[in-house]
C-alpha cells in the first residue's frame, strides 16, 4: 500500500462527514510540549524551527524534502491552466475550469489561490506572524500507524498572532521514501518509465508537499485542504489510481479539499516539463487509453461501489 495514503491529519477522524465548502472544519489541535523546544533553522520557510533531535541527516533529507517539494510548486504555479487543462482535468476532475456552474467555478478559483499561497509560501512571501515546527520525533504518537509518512496540523499561536503550522517526520519518511530528483535522474533516458506515476509517488518531495497543502496558511481554512482520497471511506491508499477515481468520481468538489490531487497535478506538470514527454504520467491502468475509454472507465468502476 503506497506510503502516501497515510499521510494524514489528525482532524481526519471527522473526514467521515460530507466535506463542503461551506462546512466548518476542525480549527485546531492542542499539541502536547516536546522535551525540547525547536530551534531556528534557515534555507526553508521563513519562521521555521527545527526539533534539536533531528540528526545531521535527517535535517538533509527534510531540506532534500522542502527543495523538491519547492520544484513541484513552481511547475504548479508556473504551468498555464487556464484552459483544458489535461493535468487539472485528469487530478482535480472534469469540472475544473468549466464555466456556467457557479459553485464549479468557485471551486476552481479556490484550487487556483491555494496553489498561489502555496506558490508564494516556498518563495518566502509568507506573513511574518506565521511559523513553522518540523519534529523528527514522533510527539504526539502517531507515526505507528501502518505507513504514515508524515503529519501536520495547526493551531494558533498565543495572542491570536498568526498559526503555528507543525509536521512530524516519521521513521518511514527517513527510511522508506525515495529522494524525487534521485528518480529523475534515473529515468532520464527511459522514457517508457517517464510515464508510469505509480514510481514517482511514493517520494520526498510529494511527501512534503502533501504536507505543505494542509497548512492553514495555504488553505486559510477557507475550506481546510484534508484527505479525503485515504480517509473518507471509500479510498483507502491515496495512490495516483485513488485520487484518478476521486477525481472521476467527485470532480472538484472534493478534489478542491484533497491535499493529494494537488501534489498529483504539480507532480505530472512536473514530470512532464521535466522530460518534456507528450503525453502526462499516469496510473498503471489509465495508461494508453483516450480520455473518452478513461472517463469511462470511472463510470463503471462507480457502479461497482
Ligand atoms: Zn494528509
Amino acid at each position: 500500500m503506497p506510503m502516501l495514503a497515510l499521510l494524514i491529519l489528525f482532524w481526519l477522524n471527522f473526514a467521515t462527514a460530507k466535506p463542503s465548502l461551506l462546512a466548518p472544519t476542525i480549527e485546531q489541535w492542542q499539541v502536547g510540549e516536546p522535551d525540547k523546544e525547536p530551534v531556528s533553522v534557515s534555507g526553508l520557510f521563513p519562521n521555521t524551527f527545527m526539533d534539536p533531535t533531528c540528526s545531521e541527516e535527517q535535517k538533509s533529507k527534510i531540506t532534500s524534502a522542502w527543495n523538491g517539494a519547492k520544484k513541484l510548486i513552481e511547475a504548479q504555479t508556473s504551468f498555464d491552466s487556464s484552459h483544458d487543462s489535461v493535468p487539472h482535468k485528469t487530478f482535480f476532475g472534469f469540472d475544473w475550469n468549466v464555466k456556467g456552474d457557479t459553485e464549479a467555478e468557485y471551486r476552481t478559483t479556490k484550487i487556483v489561490e491555494n496553489n498561489e499561497r502555496a506558490g508564494k509560501l516556498f518563495k518566502g512571501e509568507v506573513p511574518d506572524n506565521e511559523q513553522f515546527n518540523f519534529y523528527c520525533k514522533d510527539i504526539e504518537d502517531n507515526c505507528d500507524e501502518s505507513e504514515t509518512a508524515a503529519i501536520s496540523w495547526y493551531k494558533k499561536k498565543a495572542g491570536n498572532q498568526g498559526f503555528i503550522q507543525t509536521t512530524v517526520f516519521c521513521p518511514d519518511f527517513f527510511d522508506e521514501v525515495d529522494n524525487l530528483e534521485e528518480l529523475i535522474e534515473q529515468y532520464k533516458d527511459k522514457p517508457d518509465e517517464q510515464v508510469k506515476l505509480e514510481l514517482f509517488e511514493m517520494t520526498d518531495a510529494i511527501t512534503f508537499l502533501h504536507e505543505t497543502y494542509h497548512y492553514r496558511v495555504v488553505h486559510l481554512n477557507k475550506p481546510a485542504i484534508l484527505d479525503y482520497d485515504s480517509k473518507a471511506g471509500d479510498y483507502d491508499t491515496g495512490s495516483s489510481e485513488d485520487n484518478w477515481y476521486l477525481a472521476r468520481d467527485k470532480g472538484t468538489i472534493e478534489t478542491s479539499v484533497n491535499a493529494d490531487s494537488y501534489v498529483f497535478v504539480a507532480l505530472v506538470i512536473y514530470l512532464q516539463q521535466t522530460f518534456k514527454t507528450s503525453n502526462i504520467a499516469l496510473p498503471e491502468d489509465m495508461r494508453g487509453k483516450n480520455p473518452s475509454e478513461r472517463e469511462s472507465l470511472g463510470v463503471s468502476w462507480l457502479g461497482r461501489r
